[in-house]
């Protein structure tokens, strides 16, 4: 079993916020203070960064629930809660964040910005902002409202201008090692390398590269068969490929068999990778056994309209010519794709089928009931479409007609959950 980890489930919950405060100011010789109930403070968000020195997401293979702190009540004397503290998550650079459900992409973790992934309930007010000349004493104050919380997926996709591709053993690790000071493990047997490593080649000065060196590509790996396939998505985003083929034939290979195979797995991995600008190196000629297989092959990879490049790690033959070339192909092949977001929230599913309760406390119509809150954890105030959606529900669940009922009338105020408006029909 392989320590890398590089797609993980996750759940991750905001803070809710603080419960406004109900209060009086008490003062000797004071007969009846005015409120003074503090606000709630907010609840905490969660916040993802970058961190350089993550190379997989072995981190969340133990944790997978990830809650920030709730806002605190706010209390008398005007005195507000405090904010709930922000909880980080640090991922590896190239973590791209999905909604679990639907798959789609919340966002591509590549630059060193933080991202708010669930942004903490706001805090309820305390009953110090509700005094108004009728009513002096409000005996009510605003709850904060609850946290969100979303199932996510994080999926590491390496970022790496180019990306070694071929079969195991061909000499992909010891390339890198040659052009770069990373030190993968090289060893003569398959399936050497577990994990993908990653190592900036420097051609000249102002010159340099990131190179991938990714687990060995297995036949049928495309349809899930062996390890090949979940570690394509580490080339996907590669501007360049260097297919390396073991061309000695010290190990009774065909090249031009091997070069079609792992050929026909890009291809089905991804018809777009498949079409990415592609060199081809042979590898291992301080071993070749027979001219005539590299002609062969050189042949064949030419037909195709691809470069050969034919080297030596263990030699260095080669190598230099190489890594220049890649370097002026970079220079104009389009920057490492980042990917857009393009995840949408959607409203959930409540069930509004159980009746609201409906109180009246002095002037006030006070609105309570389990799918509420839940409802209201959902509806960004501030936006038309989703106050609209909030509307409808109340609605459709009848709370409205009840209220009419009841005899509430225009200009009445009521209370939800913290929320406060003027009844209007
Ligand atoms: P990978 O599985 O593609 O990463 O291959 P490795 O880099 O681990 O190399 C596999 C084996 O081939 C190791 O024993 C290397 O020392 C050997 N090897 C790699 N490149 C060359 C080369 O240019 N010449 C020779 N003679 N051996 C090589
Ligand atoms: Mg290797």
């Amino acid at each position: 079993m392989s320590n890398f980890i590089d797609k993980v489930n996750i759940t991750v919950k905001s803070g809710a916020g603080g419960n406004g405060a109900v209060a009086f100011h008490r003062e000797k010789y004071v007969a009846a203070g005015g409120p003074d109930g503090g606000d709630g403070g907010r609840g905490g968000d969660v916040v993802v960064q970058v961190d350089d020195h993550m190379s997989t997401l072995l981190d969340f293979r133990y944790k997978r629930k990830y809650k920030a702190d709730n806002g605190a009540d706010g209390t008398g004397k005007r005195c507000s809660g405090k904010d709930g503290k922000t909880l980080v998550i640090k991922v590896p650079r190239g973590t791209v964040i999905r909604d679990t459900a639907t798959g789609e992409i919340i966002k591509d973790m590549s630059d060193d910005e933080k991202f708010v992934l669930a942004r903490g309930g706001n805090g309820g007010w305390g009953n110090q902002h509700f005094a108004t000349p009728t009513r002096q004493v409000p005996m009510f104050a605003k709850a904060g409202l609850p946290g969100k919380s979303y199932e996510v997926t994080l999926e590491l996709k390496l970022l790496a201008d180019v990306g070694l591709v071929g079969f195991p053993n061909v000499g992909k690790s010891s390339l890198l090692s040659v052009a770069s000071k990373a030190r993968p493990k090289v060893a003569n047997y398959h399936f050497t390398t577990l994990f993908p490593n990653l190592g900036v080649v420097y051609v000249d000065e102002g010159v340099s590269f990131v190179m991938a060196d990714i687990p060995g590509i297995i036949e049928g790996a495309a349809e899930g068969a062996g390890l090949g396939h979940d570690f394509l998505r580490h080339v996907d985003r590669c501007r360049l490929l260097l297919h390396v083929v073991d061309i000695s034939g010290i190990e009774g290979r065909d090249p031009i068999e091997d070069f079609e195979t792992i050929n026909t797995e890009l291809r089905e991995y991804s018809p777009e990778l498949a079409e990415r600008k592609m060199l081809v190196v042979a590898n291992k000629m301080d071993i070749l056994q027979d001219e005539e297989v590299l002609n062969r092959f050189r042949a064949h990879v030419k037909a195709q309209g691809h470069t050969l490049f034919e080297i030596s790690t263990a030699t260095h033959q080669g190598v230099r010519e190489l890594l220049k070339t890649c370097a002026s192909e970079l220079a104009h092949l389009p920057p490492v794709i980042v990917y857009e977001a393009n995840y949408v929230e959607r409203p959930p599913e409540i069930d509004t089928s159980e009746p609201l309760s409906i109180e009246q406390v002095d002037d006030l119509w006070v609105v309570t009931g389990p799918w509420l809150q839940k409802i209201m954890a959902n509806v960004n105030f501030g936006d038309y479409e989703s106050r609209n959606w909030f509307d409808k529900m109340l609605r459709q669940s009848g709370l409205f007609d009840r209220m009419e009922e009841m005899g509430v009338k225009d200009g009445d105020m009521v209370s939800m959950e913290g929320l406060e408006f003027e009844y209007q029909r």
